[in-house]
């Protein structure tokens, strides 16, 4: 069974039988050995050893002396300090989402952030959308101040675009794994962007964009409350014949203080060999969801496939790991989309929103991504711009969103403060996405409604091995050619043509 872990205690007693502190010495103990280990393993091995030597060499020196936690270890206020060194800035804007993004005061309550996303898609009156969307204004202020040149943001870009002209930034890692250049990719960004803007209309103020696209969401709602989310979630992975109930995913899904202020999946254990005999990987997923929602569902679901991904690695311990983060973050929303799928929705909610509807849902919150990775590729190339201004360029001319140069409104993923890049992994993820179903949809057969054969097939075929190749050689030899953005596009071609009046869009069928 899953457990469902809720009590904030529960690693006082330590895990396997040891506490915190002493993991901590085994990993510094061990972490110094491979390093020595590795730096003295000679060349002139069979290539899957050299291969292995390489792997380990690269994740040994890219892992942080001490382990990471992604609870928040900075504090916000730190982030006021003018000169503070880039790695403790980061920390400080990371820990400013913890601390105000995920207490957002609204109505007399307190909202985090994921949840406001989805009450922005859901709230009736435009004057309480706009209230609900104002509340971010503390965050967005600790984060770009008055969006002035010496803003902690601004600093932080600068730093983080010196440093990535030398040791290179995650679009050039996410460049390379597609098999495409850096120019090559914005316009992909754009070529997306635009074919949205030719299937959606405005003008819009930033706190209806949601909303305006999110009649699927609404019709849809009351048939994922909370305690459905990880029913929904185990049966979709039984259907595609994963079980995630077998007892090696856990789920810590419950509010809870000091908790990271993003959902991710982590490793427990990985699994190995020991005397013939595989021991299984375990991993943990972490997210909070104080509310239900297609939103909050698709996210589990999407937390689950990095599970599901892990779960597969069955190679040498040098190659169990998952690859490029662009690799694994598009996989992760391959079974996620289907959430959005018309013949999901029928099958597991019994009522489904129109198609139109139903992709606009799906494809307005993967164009914010989409929206996101151009922005940060922009501010990586000229860190002295105006980010504010960039993002209302951007989004004025894709999006149908309404100017408001005044507000950081793109200030709402933590990444884009933390790890400046890391968006392109959403947003040209995407495009791997897309891609992924495609194929498998072509050898396989559509899975949106379950196919028991699919995570064996994908086992094999894609995530078993790991890392023992390169992950943009292994998606290359999956797709059998170069990655295209031709899936994505002619997905948003299946949306049809805008909408006349915003929020207009046909309500659910029952089934
Ligand atoms: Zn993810």
């Amino acid at each position: 069974m899953s457990l469902i872990d809720s009590d904030p205690a529960r690693y006082r007693e330590g895990y396997g039988g040891r506490s915190r502190e002493a993991w901590q010495e085994i990993y510094v103990a061990r972490r110094a050995q491979l390093l020595a280990g590795v730096s003295a393993a000679a060349d002139g091995r069979a290539a899957g050893d050299k291969r292995a030597v390489q792997v380990m060499r690269a994740a040994v020196e890219d892992s942080p002396p001490t382990p990471e936690t992604l609870a928040p270890a900075g504090r916000c206020q730190d982030a006021q300090q003018p000169a503070l060194p880039l790695p403790a800035l980061q920390q400080a804007l990371y820990a400013c989402f913890a601390e105000l993004a995920n207490h957002l005061q609204f109505e007399n309550t307190t909202v985090p952030r994921v949840a406001a996303f989805e009450l922005l898609t859901r709230i009736e009156e435009p004057r309480r959308r706009e209230a609900l969307f104002r509340a971010f204004v503390p965050l967005w202020q600790a984060l770009n101040g008055d969006d002035g040149p010496t803003s902690p943001y601004r600093r932080m870009i600068r730093m983080a675009a010196a440093q990535a002209g030398t040791g290179g930034s995650p679009i050039d890692a996410a460049a390379h794994t597609v098999g495409a250049s850096v120019a090559e990719i914005e316009q992909w960004l754009e070529q997306i962007l635009d074919a949205w803007s030719r299937v959606s209309s405005g003008p819009l103020e930033p706190w209806d964009y949601r909303f305006a696209s999110g009649s699927a969401e609404r019709a849809l709602g009351a048939a994922i409350p909370r305690a459905a989310l990880l029913p929904l979630n185990d049966r979709y992975y039984r259907d595609l014949g994963f079980d995630v109930t077998a007892g090696h995913v856990l789920y810590d899904i419950e509010p809870r203080a000091g908790k990271a202020p993003l959902a991710y999946t982590d490793y427990i254990r990985r699994g190995r060999l020991q005397r013939g005999v595989w021991v299984p990987t375990l991993v943990r997923v972490s997210a909070t969801y104080p509310e239900g929602g297609l939103g909050p569902l698709n996210e589990l679901v999407h937390e689950s496939g990095h599970a599901a991904h892990m779960m597969a690695l069955r190679t040498r311990p040098a190659f169990m790991d998952l690859g490029e983060p662009i690799f694994y973050e598009a996989f992760a929303d391959v079974p996620a989309w289907s959430v959005y799928e018309p013949d999901w929705q029928q099958k597991y909610l019994g009522v489904s929103a129109a198609t139109a509807a139903a992709l606009r849902a799906l494809y307005s919150g993967v164009m914010l991504d989409v929206a996101w990775a151009l922005f940060d590729l922009r501010m990586l190339r000229d860190p002295q711009a105006d980010p504010n201004a960039v993002w209302t360029d951007i989004t004025a001319r894709f999006l149908h969103v309404r100017p408001h140069p005044e507000l950081a409104w793109w200030a709402v993923r933590v990444q884009l403060v933390h790890k400046p890049g890391y968006m392109v992994n959403y947003g040209l993820g995407a495009v791997i996405t897309a891609d992924i179903r495609q194929r498998i949809a072509r050898q396989l057969g559509p899975f949106a409604s379950g196919d028991p054969r699919w995570y064996g097939w994908l086992s094999r075929e894609l995530l078993g091995s790991g890392e023992e190749q390169e992950t943009a050689q292994l998606l290359r030899r999956f797709l059998g050619r170069p990655v295209s953005p031709q899936a994505l596009l002619e997905q948003l071609h299946r949306i049809g043509a805008p909408e006349t009046a915003a929020g207009g869009a046909p309500a659910a069928s029952g089934g």
